[in-house]
């Protein structure tokens, strides 16, 4: 059975400036918090509209109230304003998460697209056209699937990606023979 080589395409090696890290810091939607105190809830806010109330207690003796409650995030000046002069305490809390994973790889890289051809039902079609279950657009991942396209067939030609120690040996010949 004949196996097809795909080589990766030199042009597209890139340096992964992130090689090695195995975090990755997600900033998400900063929590904005409110307090306030008076006799009760400036108009322009509004529960469940542009804020939601957590939590609300009256002092019988002077009538007032406190609110305590989340702001809709963005916050917009215009609310703000609004707010000048109320006694209203805001505060803004940032939420990140890192997250670990495996190690990033040294370098970004693509593969060349060639012809191949399906041992069942002998029609040629393209190597990115190989049918596979976990059908991720990653460029840079070589499919260890080989479903034929056109008939279904699951394993339908033998094929072996290009490791990038490999390409990066012949992009460092090559660069050597130009700069000689
Ligand atoms: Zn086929």
């Amino acid at each position: 059975m004949k196996t097809y080589l795909i080589p990766i395409k030199l042009k597209s090696i890139r340096k992964n400036p992130n090689a090695g890290s195995e975090q990755t810091i997600i900033q998400r939607t900063p929590t904005i918090r409110f307090s306030f105190n008076g006799l009760k809830l400036p108009e322009c806010l509004k529960d469940n509209e542009n804020c939601f109330i957590t939590e609300k207690n009256m002092d019988i003796a002077s009538k007032q109230v406190h609110i305590e409650g989340i702001l809709k995030y963005p916050l917009h000046s215009d609310l703000l304003e609004q707010l000048w002069g109320v006694d209203i305490i805001i505060s803004q809390e940032n939420n990140s998460t890192i997250i670990t994973h495996f190690p990033e790889p040294d370098y970004f890289y693509k593969y060349e697209i060639i012809e191949v051809k399906c041992n069942n039902c002998k029609q040629k079609f393209k190597s990115n056209e190989f049918q596979s279950l976990d059908n991720d657009n990653d460029d840079c991942f070589a499919s260890t699937e080989t479903g034929c396209p056109k008939c279904g067939e699951w394993d339908c030609c033998s094929v072996k990606y290009e490791k990038i120690e490999d390409a990066l040996k012949i992009a460092e010949e090559e660069y050597d023979r130009l700069h000689k």
